[in-house]
């Protein structure tokens, strides 16, 4: 049985029967079946489907965004906007997919040499519940563009989001099976990655868990895409503007209730402005409204499961333990659900929890630097590579800098997030592969040499 909580009230709203194994051998079989036939459609009747996606999306977005929030506890505001931003990326990809895949002309000694994109097959989506439309819709509009099928897994604490995907696929016309939810524990995915029907896998979730599936994929020879944890340094330098940085810094650190993999999760302050930067950021993360997910007001809801907070309060409290200072939160918020007050952290070292782990929850690290040169080498020293941000007034010095950082991303004087037209993923171990932008539709085609003598 698959439970769904609201971590907001902590009671129980909705509960779904597992899937069988033989539900899930008919469902691949039918994804096949209807991924055959919609290999061989064109752009124009795919672009047809996936932008009816995206107005199904658009027409009730107050309505999914209130599953949302109801089922993860993300604010209202957020929730809509995570809607609206699936709705634009399958525009984007319905408009673009074309040129995208385009075939290359590449000369030879042949007539004519090129390369074409074909699709791959059925490819198996395991997705978390942080952003539990976005995950799956960043993934699938530019799968269907490319004429591949899509078998999901959801992770288990949002199964009506999950069963809300697959009715919004069907009601935009999608042909029966293209896409398919499966409600199974995550010990039946590794029978899912080696069974034939399955081409590829892409998974969103944690380094532990991409570890298991990478290791799975690899065995069954299956291509792969992760998109994983991530630590990502905010650096502020001394010649930053200051105030603007510890504005963006309380979005950057806090949206999503601080459970995004591009949250900004240590802020690598250069010394001479680090007590500006500290108070400034303090003071705007007083003005945080904390309570009721589905007041369009509130910023800071609950955290996602009750399990979730208990880990990174342990986080929160080793790290003052080890010697960091507490400036705000650090404390459950009284009532029913799962809700962590915003929390700050002063003169964190590498050496505690709240640096060399992901604290996935509203936690900011604040580390102090002495030099530029300091605060790349702190950036780095970690085991995640996905997003960076980097604050300084001089944007020659900018340039320089953002080539050393070791990160998918990197983004100056500004916040990372993701954006359709742009490519979107890490290195290290935040996984590998790309999604987004013209580089993320290619990940599940066969780049295929056609020569003609
Ligand atoms: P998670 O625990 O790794 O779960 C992700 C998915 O994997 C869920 O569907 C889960 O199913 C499934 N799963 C768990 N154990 C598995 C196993 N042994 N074999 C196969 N599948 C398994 O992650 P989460 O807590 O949902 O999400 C938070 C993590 O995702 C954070 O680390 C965050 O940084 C990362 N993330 C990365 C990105 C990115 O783009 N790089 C984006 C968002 C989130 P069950 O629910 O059934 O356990």
């Amino acid at each position: 049985m698959i439970v769904s909580v609201n971590p907001y009230t902590a009671e129980e709203i909705a509960r779904f029967e597992m899937h069988t194994d033989a539900q899930v051998d008919a469902a691949l079989d039918q994804a096949v079946q209807a991924q055959k036939a919609w290999r061989t459609t064109s752009f124009a009747e795919r672009a047809k489907l996936v932008r009816a996606i995206g107005t199904v999306l658009r027409a009730r977005k107050s309505a999914f965004g209130r599953l949302i929030t109801a089922e993860m506890g993300k604010p209202i505001a957020e929730a809509e906007a995570e809607v609206e931003k699936c709705a634009l990326n399958c525009d984007f990809y319905a408009e673009h997919a074309s040129e995208f895949l385009a075939d290359d002309v590449i000369g030879s000694s042949a007539t004519d040499s090129r390369v074409v994109f074909d699709p791959l097959g059925v490819v198996l989506a395991v997705m978390p519940w942080n952003y539990p439309f976005w995950q799956y819709f960043r993934f699938a509009a530019p799968a269907f563009m490319a004429g591949n099928g899509a078998v999901l897994k959801h992770a288990n604490n949002v199964p009506q989001c999950a069963q809300a995907i697959a009715d919004i696929v069907a009601e935009a016309g999608a042909p029966a099976g293209l896409h398919q939810t499966l409600f199974i524990p995550s010990s039946k995915v590794e029978r899912i990655i080696a069974d034939d029907r399955i081409a590829a896998v892409t998974l969103t979730g944690s380094t532990e868990v991409g570890a298991i599936v990478a290791a799975q994929a690899g065995k069954a020879l299956k291509k792969q895409v992760l998109e994983l944890g991530g630590s990502d340094p905010f650096i502020v330098l001394a010649d930053a503007d200051v105030a603007a940085a510890a504005e963006v810094a309380v979005k950057a650190r806090f949206i999503n209730v601080g459970q995004s993999c591009v949250n900004a999760k240590r802020f690598i302050i250069e010394e001479a402005v680090a007590d500006a930067f500290v108070d400034a950021f303090c003071a705007n993360v007083a003005k945080l409204k904390i309570g009721d997910p589905m007041e369009p007001g509130t910023n800071i809801g609950p955290m996602a499961r009750a399990d979730l907070r208990a880990t990174l309060h342990d986080q929160v409290e080793r790290s003052v333990a080890a010697g960091a200072t507490l400036r705000a939160g650090g404390a459950f918020v009284e009532g029913p659900g799962f809700t962590y007050a915003p929390t700050i952290l002063d003169h964190v070292t590498p050496q505690m929890a709240a640096f060399n782990e992901e604290t996935f929850g509203p936690a900011a690290a604040i580390i102090r630097v002495g030099s530029p040169e300091e605060a790349i080498a702190c950036a780095n020293d970690t085991e995640f590579g996905l997003g960076a941000a980097l604050w300084t007034r001089d944007t020659q010095k900018a340039a320089v800098l953002a080539r050393q950082i070791d990160a998918g991303a990197v983004f100056i004087n500004g916040m990372v997030a993701s954006d359709p037209r742009l490519p979107f993923g890490g290195i290290k171990r935040s996984g590998y592969g790309r999604e987004l932008g013209s580089y993320g539709i290619r990940e599940f085609t066969n780049t295929k040499t056609v020569w003609t003598g």
